[in-house]
């Protein structure tokens, strides 16, 4: 499109051309047509006065046309302006100018509306000042140094910024762009300021959720790895050592399972605070899910581990107050040292579980460092379990069965089954050894349900073939007894074998059913249904709350055989079975003492009314046939 001057001008131009064209044209024809001097005279005068009115016309012709454009540009600087007013005023962004100076200062022009309401300050206040007078703080200065950067390089430049405002802190994604005059110099910047905080607080967020546990904020498990493995490479660099520790909240499962999980997330989320306050800013401590935490801590010697973990076990050991429960939790924990006990995170790992296992073991409430012998224990315990996987089908399992008698009459009421392994190579292995063994790697509950069937099939042929009807006592792992499937696939066996149910007694071990006393309860009354008795095996060594033994549909109480050893001299252990005895009296439960040795224990045993002894004394856990022979001479006798 053409200006509206120059198209002026070239109308004036065309105007000259052809006036110029006609008079020359006019001129000479007229010349050769008119030879009157008056009439030339008066042809003369005409042109005069038309070249006065083309000339006038011209002249009122170009000024109109020059208004006409001056009005046109100020229109167009007027709309101009008025669109950058619009833009100014209504973005979401915060805009400034600014005026810089020769020596490079920065004096506020202006601030729209969103710049004013972010930075707490109105363009009347603000115009004509220095940035530094206005924010005279540390932060104005990294700013000023970004003006001067925009200058310096001379084009737009972005960065993102944290700005404290009156508001809070909030995060800008900052755009300054340099503004030059007609001499190239840079005479003012235009700033835009976007609010990104909520876009910088979801990506946060996403962050967190990426690398922290939800309920502690502390961080999770991948987090963790990182950081350890940063731990250990820093450690291996400067000779230097570091601490692994794996903490687990002792019986947490208990408060869990009667308080309700809310509950146990927000002690979670005490002892959390608690842990924290024992350990340095340089330690991590991650949560591992579950009440399980795990902890680095760099350039400590084994000294110093041992009394960070004094102070772990003294911080959580308190009484908590959620809601309107009080309620005391402890912890177990293991230490594992880099690099004495292992060199990379996977086996320090290894280490801290085994070392925490022990400090249950021992236990509970206090903290145990992974020992070579540990280490043993562990190959060990790998090679019983390889073994294991082959001693079923190998057939180098069978069963003893222990007589258990009436202390009334002396009679043969029942027999418990014992499991025994005997490997070609490593010998006899007590049950003692591998049954824990068989619990950790599942095995047991293949094993368990073989244990069941023969013993159920050996008391059911020994009937068929004549002997006394009597109960054959069977041991329940802790694996076993958690298993959905037990009461089922109890009934099943009985009724494949076409035994009656009242010939079984199952054996669970007192801490076993206190560990998750509520489901013990479901699991015992459903085996009840069945019409299959329940006894409580090793009674008085796992601190049973009497609130939940007599809701257990227990037929009765094995006293252990700690107890019974030492209770011809031992007045406290005496005084322990005495009060098992009038205990299990009061809620209708049956007792039997095992392991009883001698005659001794046995009177005392009969004094308090004990109804059942089983034990050296009468027969150790006999094989098949010899437990026939046993069983033959006493009915004999
Ligand atoms: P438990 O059920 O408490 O079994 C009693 C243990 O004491 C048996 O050891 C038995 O041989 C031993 N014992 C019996 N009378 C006496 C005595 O007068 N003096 C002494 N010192 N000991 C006596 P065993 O057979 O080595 O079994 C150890 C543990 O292994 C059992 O303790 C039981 O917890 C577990 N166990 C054995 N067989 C099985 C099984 O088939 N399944 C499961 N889950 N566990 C089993
Ligand atoms: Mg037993
Ligand atoms: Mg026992």
């Amino acid at each position: 499109m053409k200006k509206p001057a120059g198209m002026a001008l070239d109308l004036a131009l065309i105007y000259a051309i052809l006036g110029s064209l006609w008079i020359f044209l006019s001129d000479a024809l007229l010349a050769s047509i008119i030879s009157d001097p008056t009439t030339l005279t008066h042809y003369q005068t005409y042109k005069g006065w038309f070249y006065v009115a083309i000339t006038s016309a011209l002249v009122f012709f170009l000024i109109r046309q020059a208004l006409n454009a001056r009005a046109a540009i100020e229109d167009k600087l007027r709309e101009s302006e008025r669109r950058f007013r619009e833009v100014f005023e209504n973005t979401s962004d915060g805009l400034f100018l600014l005026d810089v100076t020769e020596d490079l200062r920065f004096r506020i022009i202006s601030f729209n509306p969103v710049e004013e309401r972010l930075v707490g300050r109105s363009t009347a206040e603000v115009s004509g000042k220095f940035i530094d007078e206005i924010f005279p703080d540390e932060s104005a200065q990294q700013t000023i140094e970004k003006y001067r950067r925009c200058v310096e390089v001379g084009a737009v430049i972005n960065y993102e910024e944290e700005i404290a405002l009156p508001a809070g802190t909030s995060h800008f994604y900052m755009t300054l762009v340099p503004v030059r005059n007609e001499n190239g110099r840079i005479y003012r910047i235009a700033g835009i300021a976007r609010d990104i905080t909520e876009r910088k607080q979801a990506e946060k967020r996403q962050m967190q959720l990426a690398h922290f546990d939800q309920l502690t904020g502390l961080p999770n498990r991948a987090l963790f790895t990182d950081r350890i493995n940063y731990a250990i490479s820093m450690a291996q660099r400067s000779h230097s050592q570091l601490a692994v520790m794996f903490l687990d909240l002792d019986h947490f499962k208990n408060i869990n399972d009667t308080l309700g999980h809310r509950i146990g997330d927000e002690l979670l989320i005490e002892v959390t605070k608690h842990l924290k306050s024992a350990i340095r800013d340089e330690d991590t401590m991650s949560r591992q899910g579950g009440d399980e935490f795990i902890l680095v801590l760099p350039g400590i010697d084994a000294n110093g581990a041992a009394h960070v973990a004094e102070k772990l076990l003294a911080a959580v050991a308190h009484a908590y107050q959620i809601e309107r429960h009080e309620m005391h939790i402890t912890t177990s924990i293991g230490i594992a040292m880099y690099p004495s006990d292992a060199k990379d995170f996977e086996s320090l790992y290894k280490c801290v579980d085994v070392a925490m296992y022990r400090a249950k073991k021992d236990g509970r409430n206090n903290y145990r460092f992974f020992t070579q012998e540990m280490q043993l224990h562990s190959a060990r315990t790998l090679q019983l379990e390889n073994a294991l996987r082959h001693a079923m089908d190998r057939h180098q399992l069978r069963l003893h069965y222990q007589p258990q008698l009436s202390l009334q009459d002396g009679r043969i009421i029942g027999a418990e089954a014992l499991l025994r392994w005997q490997h070609p190579e490593m010998g006899e292995i007590s049950p003692a050894e591998f049954i824990p063994v068989a619990e950790a790697s599942g095995q047991i509950l293949q094993i368990g349900e073989w244990v069941l069937r023969s013993a159920i099939h050996q008391l059911k042929s020994w009937m068929d073939s004549g002997m006394e009807p009597m109960v054959i006592a069977v041991n329940i792992s802790a694996v076993q007894f958690r298993h959905a499937n037990l009461p089922a696939l109890v009934t099943q066996i009985l009724e494949e074998e076409k035994l009656s149910p009242q010939y079984l007694e199952l054996e669970l071990t007192e801490s076993v059913a206190m560990d998750d006393p509520l489901a013990a309860i479901t699991v015992m009354s459903n085996l009840h249904e069945r019409g299959v008795r329940m006894s409580i095996d090793d009674f008085g060594t796992g601190y049973s709350s009497l609130n939940y033994l007599k809701r257990f549909q227990v037929y009765k109480l094995k006293i252990d055989q700690s107890f019974v050893c030492d209770i011809t001299e031992d007045p406290e252990d005496k005084a322990i079975v005495a009060a098992i005895i009038s205990m299990a009296n009061s809620l209708g439960m049956q007792t039997i003492a095992e392991g009883v040795e001698t005659s001794g224990q046995l009177a005392f045993l009969r004094l308090q009314g004990c109804n059942e002894v089983q034990g050296y004394y009468f027969s150790k856990p006999l094989p098949v046939d010899e437990f026939e022979a046993y069983a033959r001479k006493m009915r004999e006798a």
